[in-house]
């Protein structure tokens, strides 16, 4: 079985296209998730699942980032000002790579860079800027000022999420679906003894097996 046959099925094994309306989201954080718009990390040739701000739209609105009306004042915004849109979604591809670099970090043990430090936080001060308190029922809330038609909305949630990751001490959970079989998603893990090791069995833990039956049957050598 070559690369294209593997890949022709995977998507058999999945069942489905690759759309941003049927994503798998198997992170357990919403930052993770966001990491994993692109699949995979670990082929030079990716798909990504974020095309469009549309796209940005239908993804946190899947995953209760964005309530109907937000979603929908939003998309409306997008259509009135397409340039804002596209630029919007440029920076949430920024976003994404910038995440990806520091959990990446956090997984080998390593110092992010300076750089990327800076750029995070430039995220965090805009996405707290945003941050307010909204009466719910009796009580009060965590809520976003977002009346102001700023189109970066969706990604708020995110940020949100990736600093409550690095601060967390649960981060040594953060893990990669590994190569050579795997995608490189990546994960927190929340089982019980730290075990899990891939995205999905149904995805990569059963491409591995398979890669590993065929490299048996073909002589060929296991990767160490
Ligand atoms: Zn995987």
């Amino acid at each position: 079985m070559d690369r294209m046959d593997f890949s022709r099925y995977t998507e058999g094994m999945m069942g489905k296209t690759l759309s941003i309306d049927t994503i798998d989201r198997i992170g357990n954080a919403p930052a993770l998730d966001f990491v994993n718009t692109v699949h995979s990390h670990l082929e030079t040739q990716s798909h990504d699942y974020l095309r469009s701000y549309g796209d940005l739209l239908k993804w946190a609105r899947a995953g209760d980032l964005l309530s109907v009306a937000e979603a929908r004042r939003l998309a409306g915004t997008a259509t009135d000002h397409p340039r804002r849109a596209g630029r919007t979604l440029r920076q949430a591809v920024e976003l994404r790579g910038l995440l990806h670099r520091l959990f990446l970090a956090v997984i080998r043990d390593q110092r992010p860079s300076a750089d990327d430090m800076n750029s995070f936080n430039r995220w965090v001060a805009d996405m707290f800027g945003h941050r307010r308190i909204d009466r719910s029922g009796a009580g009060f809330d965590w809520g976003w000022q977002s009346g102001d038609g700023a189109l970066e909305q969706p990604l708020w949630p995110v940020v949100l999420s990736a600093t409550e990751l690095l601060m967390a001490a649960d981060r040594r959970r953060i893990k990669e679906c590994p190569a050579p079989d795997g995608c490189g998603w990546l994960f927190l893990d929340r089982s019980k003894n730290g075990t899990r090791r891939w995205c999905t069995m149904r995805a990569c833990g059963n491409i591995s097996k398979a890669r590993r039956h065929y490299r048996r049957r073909s002589g060929r050598p296991e990767p160490t």
